[in-house]
C-alpha cells in the first residue's frame, strides 16, 4: 500500500502536504517523504519513520515552493530499506521529475532486467523506480508524452503523483486498482489517496481521478488525457473492507457506509443468538454497527485499543505470551463476564490474531464467542499492492471454514459471501476480488508460480 498526496500552486503547499500525509499515515508507516518545487529547483526530504517523527519545522522550512507531493510507504515490493523511501527524484535531459507511487507493478522484474542490461543504474530495489527509468528513456521532451510512453510498458497497479519544476500530475492505472482523488482548496488543485486528507486541510472533494486518467496541473490550469482503456475495471475491494479509513470517500463511495452494509448483510446471511456484538477495533467497528442494527443485538466496545502501541516496546526479559496483541487490544471484563459474544472483524489472514483474541475474551469471562467476518475467506495473495502472505500462509487456502473455526477456537464462524460483499458495494463487475476468488484481472501466473 502507500498513501500519496500532491498540491499545486498553493502558498502553503509543503505544510498542506505534511498535514495530508498525517491523514494517510495508516496507509504506510515505514517511511515518508515530501518533494516541493519553486519553479526553478526541486527540494526533497525523505526518511524511515512516521510523518510526525520525520519532519520538523526546520526541515519543512527548507522545502520551498508552491507545488508539493508526498508519500507514506508500506512496502510490498523491494523491502523497507531507506533507499526505497519516496519521492524518487531524477533529472532527465534537463527535466526534473519527482514521483510517488501507490500500487505494485507485476512486470517490474522483467523491465528492470532489460533496463539494467541497457546500462541503467538503479538506486533502490523498489518497483516504482522502473517507471522513472522508463520516463528517462522516452524519446521526447514533453512530459505527458513521456508518461504515456512509459506507462504503456508497465503492468499492474499504479496511482502516481509526479512533480516537475512547474506541474503536478496525478495518474491512475487503467484498471483503477488503487484510489486517487481530486480536490480543491483556495483555487488550487489537490490530489490524495483518500478524502480524509482533504478534510483536515479544508479542501473540497471534486471527484476521483478516473481509471486510466492523467491529470496535469500547471498553476491553476488543468489538463486531462486518457491512457488506453483496460479490458476491465478492477478497483481493489479490500480498500473498502479494511484498508481505507471509514471517514474517507474511496472509489466515489463512503467507506463507513459500505462497511456498515457489509455488517448488516452478514447479520442477515449468518445470524447468531448472542448477548453482545463486539467489534475488533478499529477495522471491525463499522461492520459491527451494521450487524448490531440488523440483528437487534446490542453493540458493546468490549475490546479497548491502545493507539500508542505501534512502536517497538522493550519487553521484560521473562517474555510475556502474546505481548504484541496484548499491547494493542485489551478486553473489558465488566462487559464480558457470563456473556455470549458475536465478535466482528474484517478479515482472517493467518488466523493467529483471531485465536489469541478469542482466548483472551473467554479468559475475561465470555461464555461463547461467535466469529463473523465482513468479507469472504482470503484465499489468494494480492500482487496489486496489498501486503498479503503467500498462499501457503493464508489459512483459508488450505482449511475449510469448520477447520478454521476449530483452529481459532470459536464457537461458530461465518464469513460474508462474495455476493453479499458485492451487494454491499452495489457493483458486480468494477472490483478486483482476486483475494477471494483467485480470478486475477491481469496475468500473474509468473508471480503465483514463484510462491510454490
Ligand atoms: P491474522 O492474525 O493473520 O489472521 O490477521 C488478521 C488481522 O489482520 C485482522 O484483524 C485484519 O484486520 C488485519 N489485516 C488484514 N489484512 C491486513 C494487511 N494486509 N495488513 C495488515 N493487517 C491486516
Amino acid at each position: 500500500m502507500c498513501g500519496i498526496f500532491g498540491i499545486a500552486k498553493h502558498a502553503e503547499a509543503v505544510n498542506m502536504t505534511y498535514l495530508g500525509l498525517h491523514m494517510l499515515q495508516h496507509r504506510g508507516q515505514e517511511s515518508t517523504g515530501i518533494s516541493s518545487s519553486d519553479g526553478a529547483a526541486v527540494f526533497t526530504y525523505k526518511a524511515n519513520g512516521y510523518v510526525a517523527d520525520v519532519f520538523t519545522e526546520e526541515i519543512l522550512s527548507r522545502l520551498r515552493g508552491s507545488n508539493a507531493i508526498g508519500h507514506t510507504r508500506y512496502s510490498t515490493a523491494g523491502g523497507g530499506g531507506e533507499c526505497n523511501a519516496q519521492p524518487i527524484v531524477a533529472v532527465m535531459a534537463g527535466i526534473i521529475v519527482s514521483l510517488v507511487h501507490n500500487g505494485n507493478l507485476i512486470n517490474a522484474d522483467g523491465l528492470r532486467s532489460v533496463l539494467e542490461r541497457d546500462g541503467a543504474v538503479f538506486q533502490s530495489t523498489s518497483d516504482s523506480e522502473v517507471i522513472v527509468h522508463l520516463l528517462a528513456r522516452a524519446q521526447t521532451h514533453d512530459i505527458m508524452e513521456r508518461l504515456i510512453w512509459a506507462l504503456g510498458q508497465v503492468q499492474g497497479a499504479f496511482s502516481l503523483i509526479i512533480l516537475t519544476r512547474d506541474s503536478v500530475i496525478g495518474v491512475r492505472d487503467p484498471n483503477g486498482f488503487r484510489p486517487l482523488n481530486l480536490g480543491r482548496i483556495d483555487g488550487s488543485y489537490v490530489f490524495a489517496s483518500e478524502t480524509c486528507a482533504f478534510d483536515l486541510i479544508g479542501a473540497e472533494y471534486i471527484r476521483e481521478v478516473e481509471p486510466g486518467e492523467i491529470i496535469m496541473i500547471c498553476g491553476t490550469e488543468m489538463k486531462s488525457v486518457k491512457l488506453p482503456p483496460a479490458r476491465r475495471l478492477a478497483k481493489c475491494i479490500f480498500e473498502h473492507v479494511y484498508f481505507s479509513r471509514p471517514d474517507s470517500i474511496v472509489f466515489g463511495r463512503s467507506v463507513h457506509e459500505r462497511r456498515n452494509r457489509m455488517g448488516s448483510i452478514l447479520a442477515r446471511e449468518s445470524p447468531v443468538d448472542a448477548d453482545l456484538v463486539v467489534p475488533v477495533p478499529d477495522s471491525g467497528i463499522a461492520a459491527a454497527e451494521g450487524f448490531s442494527e440488523e440483528s437487534g443485538i446490542r453493540l458493546k466496545h468490549a475490546l479497548t485499543r491502545n493507539h500508542y502501541g505501534k512502536r517497538s516496546f522493550i519487553e521484560p526479559r521473562s517474555s510475556i505470551r502474546d505481548f504484541g496483541l496484548k499491547v494493542k487490544l485489551n478486553p473489558v471484563r465488566a462487559l464480558l463476564v457470563g456473556k455470549s459474544v458475536v465478535l466482528i472483524d474484517d478479515s482472517i489472514v493467518r488466523g493467529s490474531t483471531s485465536r489469541k483474541l478469542i482466548r483472551r475474551i473467554k479468559a475475561a469471562g465470555a461464555i461463547e464467542v461467535h466469529m463473523r467476518i465482513s468479507c469472504p475467506p482470503t484465499m489468494w495473495p494480492c500482487f496489486m499492492g496489498v501486503d498479503t502472505p503467500t498462499r501457503k500462509e493464508l489459512i483459508a487456502s488450505s482449511h475449510t471454514i469448520e477447520e478454521i473455526c476449530r483452529s481459532i477456537e470459536a464457537d461458530s464462524l461465518a464469513y460474508l459471501s462474495l455476493r453479499g460483499l458485492l451487494e454491499a458495494m452495489e457493483a458486480d463487475n468494477e472490483f478486483c476480488t482476486a483475494c477471494y476468488t483467485g480470478e486475477y484481472p491481469l496475468d500473474v501466473s509468473h508471480l503465483l508460480a514463484g510462491q510454490i
